[in-house]
């Protein structure tokens, strides 16, 4: 196939203490280590070791985010993406309108195949795949764990609450990664430097004509309950009588 497209989504990193702000308004971002969503990272692996294995010629990036997006592009393109396309957006969108707004992208691309994660952990939807294809009326391949390109169609294996399933999928498809797909690479300096000279488009979300509106708005957000602490237990008879105690068994 000529392109992959692979979907990257800016996320506050996975080891910061996500705090809600006390307004209630939303979560505190402000100076936090911001990152590539960790399933967008395993998605953009997979493209590279299916390029790599001279079964895609080149791997694009697109997120849809603001213009601080362009540090986790360049990331990808350090990874060894070949480009890199920024959808500039200065507002929170939901998943149906970034699925709208990427199948315009695909439209221009006409990836043979489009990778994104199975979730973004910023909102947990695990939509955005989901809706890109049956918006772009193509074949779906979510929660992948494994992914096999031979011609035109794509073997994947999917993790479903009742183990692992295999399923076939004409190309073009989209396909959403899990965590056991693979193990993302480290970036070397050497390929941040060169990254820097990868080009990098940025297209503003007004000239894709998609009505930004949404139908979900997030009225209140607060802070999980503290957990209780736990407490440790001598022996089975004591964890019987202190789950009984509770009136759990
Ligand atoms: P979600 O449905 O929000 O959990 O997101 C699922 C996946 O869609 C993410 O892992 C990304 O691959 C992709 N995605 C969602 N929002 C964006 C965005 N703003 N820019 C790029 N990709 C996105």
């Amino acid at each position: 196939m000529k392109t992959i497209m692979v979907c990257l989504k800016r996320v506050v990193d996975y080891n910061v203490r996500i705090r809600v702000k006390p307004d209630g308004s939303g979560v505190v971002t402000d100076g936090l280590k911001m990152s590539i969503n960790p399933f967008d990272e395993i998605a953009l692996e997979e493209a590279l070791r299916i390029k790599e294995r001279g079964e895609a010629e080149s791997v694009v990036v697109v997120s849809i985010g603001p213009g601080d997006c362009q540090q986790q592009l360049r990331t990808g393109l350090a990874m060894g993406a070949d480009r890199a396309v920024l959808i500039e957006c200065d507002t929170d969108i939901s998943p149906l309108i970034a699925a709208k707004v990427l199948l315009k992208q695909v439209e221009k691309e006409q990836p043979g195949l489009v990778l994104l994660g199975k979730q973004a952990i910023d909102d947990d939807c695990n939509q955005t795949g989901q809706m890109l294809a049956t918006l772009w009326q193509r074949p779906q391949a979510t929660f992948a764990s494994k992914l096999e390109i031979a011609g035109s169609v794509a073997t994947v294996t999917r993790e479903v609450d009742a183990g692992l399933e295999i399923i076939e999928v004409d190309l073009p498809a989209v396909v959403t990664s899990d965590l056991r797909l693979n193990e993302p690479r480290y970036v070397k300096l050497p390929d941040i430097m060169k990254a820097k000279k990868k080009p990098m488009e940025t297209i503003a979300i007004a000239d894709f004509g998609v009505d930004l509106g949404s139908q979900l708005t997030a009225s209140k957000w607060e802070a999980p309950a503290e957990r209780s602490k736990g407490i440790r237990v001598k022996d089975v008879d004591a964890l019987i009588s202190a789950l009984k105690e509770k009136e759990l068994v």
